[in-house]
């Protein structure tokens, strides 16, 4: 087991989101969180990645508890083992496309020369050759969607968080990210958590858990 959710509860305001959510996830699997709109998918993404913290519960990564770890602590772990692609890839408008991708790198301390020349071999495993000097304002849909997934893996993480990441795309565009996103998982064993509300898009998962009203309808694995 690399993480597991137990017995999550985590309220905005007074809309709870999570209600006693569990889940466990293994090593090197490719899990699809799915379930309607608001019924606490992103929520529970981000409670398993670190980035929230619930009001009670426990999240278990690799033997670390992360919901009691320091802020500082928790951000020093995703930076260095998770990756992480959201449905509007959140790429740095201004910066080139092969800056975007060196940026967790250089976040990591690794310096700019070193960085660069780690994240241009993407551009090729991605199909996005000739396009790194291009500024990610001027790429396509699709291609800054890629961009946004080398970024996500360019750092080698243990798991990857995807957030719908094929929302904001049409469905050809979306299976051709997916292809490259579950092929370049597969092949370095990375673990990925991916909430879609896409059937076509879970397809490509080892298995699928449904989330209504903040709970998990099979967050147990069979031994
Ligand atoms: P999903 O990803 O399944 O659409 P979310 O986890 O985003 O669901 O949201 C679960 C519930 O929490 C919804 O009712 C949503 O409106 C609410 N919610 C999520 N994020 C926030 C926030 N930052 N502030 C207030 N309410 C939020
Ligand atoms: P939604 O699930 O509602 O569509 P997103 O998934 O796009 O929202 O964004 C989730 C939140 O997580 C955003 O506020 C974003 O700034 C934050 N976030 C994204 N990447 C990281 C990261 N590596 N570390 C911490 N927070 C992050």
């Amino acid at each position: 087991m690399i993480l597991e959710a137990r017995d999550l509860e985590l309220s905005f305001g007074a809309t709870p989101a999570l209600r006693g959510a569990a889940l466990q996830i293994k090593a090197g699997e490719v899990l699809a969180i799915m379930g309607p709109s608001g019924s606490g998918k992103s929520t529970l993404l981000h409670c398993l990645a670190g980035i929230l913290v619930p009001s009670s519960g426990e999240v278990w990564f690799d033997g670390t508890r992360l919901d009691t770890l320091s802020e500082e602590k928790r951000s020093a772990l995703r930076r260095d083992r998770f990756g992480f692609v959201f449905q509007f890839g959140q790429l740095v408008p201004e910066l080139t496309a092969v800056e975007n991708v060196a940026l967790p790198l250089l976040l990591a301390g690794v310096r700019r020369a070193a960085a660069v020349k780690q994240a241009e071999p993407w551009f090729e495993r991605l199909g996005l050759e000739g396009l790194g000097n291009r500024r990610s304002g001027e790429l396509s849909g699709g291609q800054a969607q890629r961009v946004a997934l080398a970024r996500g893996l360019v750092t080698g993480p243990e798991v990857l968080f995807a957030d719908e990441p094929t929302g904001a795309l049409d469905s050809l565009t979306g299976e051709q990210v997916m292809d490259l996103l579950v092929d370049n998982a597969r092949e370095h064993g990375t673990t990925v958590i991916l909430v879609t509300h896409e059937a076509r898009v879970a397809a490509y998962a080892d298995r699928e858990v449904v989330v209504r009203d903040g709970r998990v309808n099979s967050p147990v694995l069979a031994p």
